[in-house]
């Protein structure tokens, strides 16, 4: 009842039952009343006879069944059945209505044109009096496609994810639990392969989130590709996918669908306008060698793909026991990295760089450590890789920025005419903005010259983003620091751009100078890098110079700087003042 028709109805009468209302007017009135609310009623209306028969229909039935009352009237209700219910259905829908006197609920019909559609019911037995014999049954009916369209969107958010329809991590659960019970029945092999693509936060962060969206779509659909129409792609979020394959004959075959995959990402992807590439790293653990459960089949696969990373990426790895002791070793190095800055557990140790044609020690590479209280002294190419994904590399390269320039300026004022200093920045730290601002910071704090340092950035750091490098490069030099391309060879650089960028000088990769006197194509490239640098007006350094012949070597090829262990590994900031002194006093023959 709305708020206007309780306005109209007599007070009297606001209490009374409806029935008693309608016995209030006299009989004819009262039939016209009740004729019209049964045929204007919104509600399909269809009454039966005892021998179910259909005996009245109204307006309502006959627009939604398609049924004019002429077509209904003396046939069974039957007419409508869908035939999507099984005679159980209805078995049970009679005895309830036979012992409670009514039904409700959601059912399945047919219209005249053939189309199925769903409808709430409501079933009503008229009976000649209290407990008498079965006279008429009313049924009430509406069409619910309407909701059941809804229902079906929110069931399809609930388990999809919305970007790539993919089912996600809830439906993803409910089926792999489903593939194992029926594999354990059949003793049939299960297999999870958790996929996650290398870098992608590299096209989020550079091209944005649009470009990554389009991106991760394609991926689903190539996903999709690979794998049979029983089996389930998911995606978990972010760039994480993961396949269930059911139904396997051996493990080989969830490698073979891993290669698949990898092919799959082969061919570039073209994203408004650009032409990205696509690479993923695949852990694969199966059902029953691997786990019985859905959670530990996951977290398994899980494991083996960060070991996948941990090779490479671009690969594929099946899980192995030894991988969970690593991911909890890598976690807790994660966990325990956070605070140890804050503890104070980092230090620089310092290794000389020096001159090859004075002899003298012109600079110091301050390279860093981790006093961890559980595992003495971590060395950086265990931690620095974990501090680069988590992003607290900005804040450790600050520090060490700092500490550095700390150490020079108390080496200055114990007058010991210090050489200059070298600081390691990350990629990360090197993209980051506000770079030159902070150094400035430091700088200033303690009273040094940027000419008295150099910042050393690997290849990969400047040509990933060479106009952004540029930039900030240009900014770098400005202030006055020196800029070094470090591990120089192993990376890809280009040379175009290599000789705009305002660079002082290479260092010829370790490895390189390592095997120099043995290995020719070693040898080779050491020499052209010296070439190139000198073309390119840059000075050049070898680092990993550990034997008198490599450095017998280096200087008759007019290389100009060495630093290894051959004059001194890296120490702590008071024993290079020792190693300088002495070294001064005694200067190599
Ligand atoms: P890098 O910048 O190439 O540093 C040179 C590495 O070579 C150092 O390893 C050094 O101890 C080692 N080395 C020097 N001479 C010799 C030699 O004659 N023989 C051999 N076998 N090795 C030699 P370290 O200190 O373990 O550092 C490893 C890497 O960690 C560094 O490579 C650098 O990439 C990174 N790193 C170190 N400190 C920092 C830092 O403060 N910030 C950042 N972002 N990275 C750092
Ligand atoms: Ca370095
Ligand atoms: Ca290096």
């Amino acid at each position: 009842m709305s708020k206007d028709d309780r306005r109209l109805a007599p007070p009297a009468n606001d209490e009374m039952p409806e029935r008693e209302c309608a016995r209030m007017l006299p009989d004819a009135e009262r039939l016209l009343v009740l004729d019209r609310a049964f045929e204007c009623n919104p509600m399909a209306i269809m009454v039966t006879g005892r021998d179910n028969r259909i005996i009245a229909v109204n307006r309502s039935f006959t627009r939604l069944t398609g049924y004019a009352a002429d077509e209904a009237l003396g046939r069974q209700p039957s007419m409508l059945k869908s035939g999507l219910h099984n005679p159980e259905f209805y078995k049970a829908m009679w005895d309830t209505l036979h012992a409670i006197g009514e039904w409700s609920g959601e059912i399945w019909d047919r219209r005249k044109d053939g189309s199925h559609y769903p409808k709430w019911l409501d079933i009503s037995v008229v009976r000649d009096g209290p407990g008498g014999p079965v006279s008429h049954y009313v049924a009430f009916f509406k069409d619910i496609s309407a909701n059941k369209v809804v229902e079906e969107r929110i069931r399809l958010l609930a388990y999809h994810d919305p970007l790539t329809g993919l089912p996600n991590r809830l439906l993803l659960m409910d089926r792999l639990t489903h593939a194992l019970a029926s594999a354990k029945r059949r003793q049939a092999l299960v297999a999870v392969l958790f996929i996650d693509l290398d870098h992608f936060k590299n096209v989020n962060d550079s091209l944005g989130h649009a470009v990554g969206d389009k991106l991760l779509w394609e991926i689903a659909h190539r996903l999709n590709t690979c794998v049979r129409e029983e089996d389930t792609v998911a995606r978990l979020g972010g760039d994480e996918f993961v396949v269930v394959l059911e139904s396997l004959q051996d493990r080989e075959d969830a490698e073979h669908i891993a290669n698949k995959v990898h092919r799959a990402f082969e061919r570039p992807i073209q994203v408004e306008g650009r032409v990205l590439h696509a690479t993923a790293s695949i852990g694969i653990a199966v059902h029953p060698q691997d786990g019985d459960s859905a959670e530990t089949l996951m977290q398994n696969a899980d494991t083996a793909m960060y070991q996948a990373k941990a090779f490479g990426r671009d690969n594929c790895q099946f899980f192995a026991p030894f991988m969970s002791d690593r991911v909890r070793e890598r976690l807790d190095l994660e966990n325990t990295l956070r605070h140890a800055l804050e503890r104070d557990e980092f230090e620089l140790y310092y290794q000389p760089i020096v001159d090859l044609r004075t002899d003298e020690v012109v600079c110091a590479e301050a390279l860093i450590r981790w006093r961890h209280p559980d595992q003495g002294l971590i060395p950086p190419d265990r931690f620095i890789p974990i501090a680069e994904e988590t992003g607290c590399i900005v804040q450790i390269g600050d520090w060490v920025i700092d500490q550095a320039c700390r150490i020079h300026a108390a080496w200055r004022a114990r007058g010991m005419r210090p050489p200059r200093m070298a600081v390691n920045v990350s990629p990360r730290q090197f993209r980051q903005p506000g770079l030159a601002d902070r150094i400035r910071r430091s700088l200033d704090r303690h009273g040094v010259e940027a000419a008295q340092i150099d910042i050393e950035l690997t290849e990969n750091a400047l040509m990933d983003h060479p106009d952004m490098a540029a930039r900030i490069l240009g900014d770098l030099k400005a202030m006055g620091l020196g800029i070094v391309v470090d591990d120089f060879g192993t990376g890809y650089s280009s040379l175009a751009y290599l000789k705009t960028f305002p660079i002082d000088k290479l260092k010829i990769d370790r490895s390189f100078v390592r095997d120099l006197l043995t290995d020719n194509s070693d040898r080779e490239i050491t020499l052209a890098v010296i070439a190139l640098s000198h073309n390119l007006g840059l000075k050049v350094v070898a680092e990993g110079v550990e034997h008198p012949r490599q450095l017998e070597f280096l200087k008759r090829h007019h290389c100009d700087r060495a630093q290894g262990y051959f004059y001194s590994q890296p120490v702590p900031a008071g024993e290079f003042l020792d190693f300088l002194r002495e070294y001064r006093e005694r200067p190599p023959a």
